[in-house]
């Protein structure tokens, strides 16, 4: 800690979602962050998971950190449409308009956007220079192509590949699914869970469908999301990008033990490979596929939880230890049925400072104190949504009525504030 200032220093690693908004929440909190991420310039914010809905428990976070949505060309959800997979003709069998109302009721929308978008949003509100009095904190340090290979999560130690070793108050792991730092944690390797399915994802602009004849279906329409399912496979379709681009996610069912399903993601198969895994969908849905570029295969993997892993053994069932967390995909993989991975990982990102104001000892008691305290305020709601979306083979999950005010209502900031102060109320450190 600096000891004039009351400043923690944060090591984040990782430049994902989750990390670059525990950068900002840090930075906004007042504390010296600096992110170190695995990818070069080059590949840094390339990844091809095309777009991602952010749902109004994640936008009322982003929003109160400055993010601004019509910049990253946000495309406001406001209608479902669902189609039967085999038919040709007609239009939607079920048009639900459940995203109208969400603004009004919630006060923070339904957004559509590209991955890459956000994350350059991100960064750029990250790593932007401080102007004299903007109360915006230090601008954060982003280390590009540094791989982090090694952690004490006791001693708040991590340690580049070529070696150099860094130190900081708090260390967050926000290195996603596949997380280096995870077993530094654990203690332990553990597997993840195949779930037996995985996503194709691709984008497409949106002028080169207009002319087609055969994409009536999309182009009569293209500003809600669209569901064309059967009992095991689910393609969705929705714009992002102010609506000049295309997202398509298709999945569909896979055989965990074949070698290119395992492989760590994305792989690259054929658009032919697409189309054979959708190949009894009517013509009208393929012509849609036959034209997706760039096709990439992400296998759909989760996070052991509670219920499944080892409870004898207490590092198997937790996000923290000593001076370390996990946030993101890193601690909570799960599926998309319910469309709350990214948005997990911003609560995760958002709660963090919350319980670490300016002043916060950076004692190892407090510190490791605070993170368990992080925990215990994050699992429950962690695992049920988990458990929501893990519901294999159930396809997409219908967030309405109570589920909907309990997910979508949910303020991570605010609920964080009573729990530290009822924490220290009780004498907790
Ligand atoms: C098909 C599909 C659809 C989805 N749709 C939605 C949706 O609509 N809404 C939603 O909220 N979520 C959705 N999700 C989930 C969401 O994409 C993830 O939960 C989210 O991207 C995870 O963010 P993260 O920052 O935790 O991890 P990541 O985005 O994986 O970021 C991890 C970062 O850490 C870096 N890194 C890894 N290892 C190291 C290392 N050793 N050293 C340094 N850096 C490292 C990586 O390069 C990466 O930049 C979907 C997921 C899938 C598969």
């Amino acid at each position: 800690m600096c000891a004039d200032s009351g400043q923690l220093k944060v090591i984040i690693v990782g430049a994902g979602l989750a990390g670059l908004t525990a950068a900002l929440a840090f930075r906004r909190a007042g504390h010296i962050v600096s992110i170190y991420e695995k990818y070069p310039e080059d590949k840094f914010g390339k990844e091809i998971g095309a777009a991602i809905s952010l749902t109004p428990n994640s936008t009322r976070i982003l929003d109160g950190f400055g993010v601004e949505f019509e910049r990253m060309g946000c495309v406001e959800h406001r209608q479902r449409r669902y189609f039967k997979h085999d038919e040709e003709v007609g239009g939607a069998y079920k048009v639900d308009v459940t995203g109208s109302h969400l603004r009004d009721t919630y006060g923070y929308p339904f957004y559509m956007v590209h991955r890459t978008d956000l994350l350059n949003e991100l960064r750029q509100l990250v790593t932007q220079p401080t102007s004299e009095g903007d109360g915006l904190g230090e601008a954060c340090e982003l280390y590009l192509g540094r791989r982090v290979v090694e952690c004490h999560p006791e001693d708040g130690v991590v340690v580049l590949k070529g070696g150099e070793r860094v130190e900081g108050d708090i260390i967050v792991g926000a290195d996603g699914i596949n997380s280096s730092l995870r077993k530094f944690i654990l203690g332990k390797e553990i597997n993840l869970i195949h779930s037996g399915s995985a996503a194709y994802r691709t984008t497409i602009p949106y002028d080169q469908l207009t002319e087609n004849p055969k994409l009536k279906w999309l182009t009569d329409n293209p500003h809600g999301m669209i569901f064309i399912r059967d009992e095991r496979r689910s393609l969705v379709v929705y714009p992002c990008r102010g609506g000049k681009v295309i997202s398509i996610g298709g999945i569909h069912p896979v055989d965990p033990t074949s070698s290119s399903e395992s492989s760590e993601p994305p792989t690259k198969p054929s658009t032919a490979d697409f189309l054979q895994a959708f190949e009894d969908y009517a013509p009208r849905f393929k012509e849609l596929i036959s034209l997706s570029p760039n096709v990439h295969l992400w296998p759909l993997l989760i996070s052991p939880s509670s219920s499944v892993s080892d409870s004898d053994d207490i590092h198997s069932n937790t996000y923290v230890n000593g001076r370390t967390v996990m946030i993101g995909d890193a601690a909570h993989a799960m599926l998309p049925h319910i469309g709350q991975g990214g948005a997990q990982g911003i609560e995760d990102a958002a709660l963090l400072p919350v319980l670490f104001p300016l002043n916060t000892s950076n004692s190892y008691d407090i510190v490791s104190s605070r993170l368990k305290l992080y925990e215990r305020l994050r699992k429950p709601r962690v695992e049920r949504i988990m458990e929501l979306s893990n519901r294999t083979g159930k396809g997409f999950v219908v967030v309405d009525g109570e589920l909907e005010r309990w997910l979508y209502g949910y303020d991570v900031v605010k609920e964080g504030k009573q729990a530290l102060a009822e924490y220290l109320r009780n004498g907790g450190k």
